[in-house]
């Protein structure tokens, strides 16, 4: 049996290929593990952050070096396509404050049993456990071997994902498969990590998270949530700013960016003057945002009694107090590897493929989507975004009467 179509991985991108192929095939998606979309079910702490309801042209510098390539890419099938695909499909969403869009109801599980209908309604056919270890190109289509099985296919789109959460089927194990087939890798490195430095003072305070922080390594600078976890900084201050940093560089983190230290100081340091309240409260009743346990381990860590009267702290106290508020050294131990990054940075080289199509310049009728491309993004849907974007164009273009390697 020769069939019309093979998607190799049933993530975000060979699922949305699935989902918005322009007619119904008779194909199959090949997939590793036991069930589709593991990593999709986790996206957005399992609520699905799907896209960003921001300005597609705000969306290129969230790419690093690569958003520039990808620019007809996102624009050809952007943010409001996605949203609109999804709303067609009967799943309201909506976007937070922030930008991020969701599904109303805020379950993955929802996005994901979407997408899986909407391939069966199109043809294809799931193969779990069928990891696929090889692909040779039979003049006229492609066979892909799972172990003892092989499957023949006249189109194949390759949406293996990176190397990231591997425990969630994408482990990069396919990438020997295209190295073999002379197919050109980026070296891949895990990417949107967390930050490990020496001296981690808050594994008490694990949990806590600032909803408006700002992390500063070199001149790269990021303001976003930044969350305190056991034994590292998290949240998307830190994995977006991961990006540029290296072991042993400093990292400064300003937990209240609101005001400047000067100002900071000069407010607190006018209040203390005959204040009987206790330093921690004066402390509370300025920075209300900050959670009460950090302002805590904050007077603790400078050496301040908390339950002391605001009137007696000195101002060399007050002034280290505030610089751990505003200034927060660290030097850099280690960043997080692949078991905790969100994202692959690496993969199929961009030079490979035909940006407008997805398509392989080297294998006519083979196109690849999403992760195992040299592109990563930031947190925020940007990664969600492209997955759909690229699959979109895999699929009206693998099954377009007319197929060439289009440059460019
Ligand atoms: C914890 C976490 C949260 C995230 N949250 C968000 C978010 O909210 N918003 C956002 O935009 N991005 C988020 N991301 C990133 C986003 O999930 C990924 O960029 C996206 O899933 C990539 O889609 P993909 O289909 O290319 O790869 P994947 O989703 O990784 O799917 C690849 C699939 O291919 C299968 N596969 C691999 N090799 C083979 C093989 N040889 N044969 C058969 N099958 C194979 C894998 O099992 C897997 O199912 C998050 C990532 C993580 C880890």
């Amino acid at each position: 049996m020769i069939y019309d179509l093979i998607i190799i991985g049933a993530g975000a991108a060979g699922l949305f290929a699935g989902a918005s192929l322009p007619r119904p095939v008779n194909g199959l998606i090949l997939e590793k593990k036991g069930a589709p979309g593991r990593k999709l079910l986790m996206s957005g702490s399992g609520q699905c952050n799907l896209t960003h309801g921001g300005n597609i042209k705000d969306f290129i510098s969230h790419y690093g070096k690569n958003g520039p390539q990808i620019r007809s890419v996102l624009y050809r099938f952007n943010n409001l396509s996605v949203i609109d695909f999804f709303e067609q499909k009967g799943i309201a969403l909506f976007e937070r404050e922030d930008g991020k869009v969701f599904p109303k109801s805020l379950k993955a599980s929802e996005v994901l049993n979407t997408l899986v209908e909407s391939c069966v309604q199109n043809g294809l056919q799931f193969r779990h456990t069928s990891a696929a270890d090889q692909y040779t190109c039979t003049g006229d289509g492609y066979t892909v071997r799972c172990g003892d099985r092989s499957y023949t296919a006249k189109k194949l789109i390759i949406s293996t994902g990176g190397c990231s959460y591997p425990a969630t089927g994408s482990d990069g194990s396919f990438f020997s498969a295209l190295k073999e087939m002379g197919i050109s890798l980026v070296p891949t490195a895990p990417a949107l990590v967390p930050v490990y430095v020496d001296r981690y003072p808050y594994g008490e305070l694990s949990g806590i998270s600032f909803q408006n922080a700002e992390t500063t390594v070199g001149s790269v600078r990021n303001r976003d949530a930044l969350l305190l976890t056991h034994n590292c900084f998290s949240g998307p201050a830190i994995l977006n700013l991961s990006r540029f940093a290296r072991p042993r560089d400093l990292i400064t983190i300003n937990y209240y960016p609101t005001k400047s230290e000067d100002v900071i100081l000069k407010e607190l340091s006018s209040s203390l003057p005959g204040n009987n309240k206790q330093v921690l409260t004066v402390l509370y009743e300025y920075l209300p945002e900050i959670p009460k346990r950090f302002l805590e381990a904050i007077c603790s860590r400078a050496g301040v009694d908390g339950a002391e009267k605001a009137s007696r702290l000195s101002l060399s106290l007050l002034k280290a107090l505030v610089r751990l508020i505003v200034r927060d050294e660290y030097q850099i131990q280690r960043l997080g590897g692949y078991e905790s990054a969100m994202v692959t940075t690496g993969g199929v080289s961009l030079s490979e493929i035909s940006i407008k199509t997805m398509e392989s310049k080297k294998f006519p009728g083979l196109f690849f989507a999403g992760e195992v491309l040299d592109v990563d993004g930031d947190t925020g849907g940007y990664n969600l975004q492209f997955a759909f974007s690229s699959s979109f164009l895999a699929a009206q273009n693998c099954l377009a009467e007319k197929i060439g390697a289009e440059n460019s």
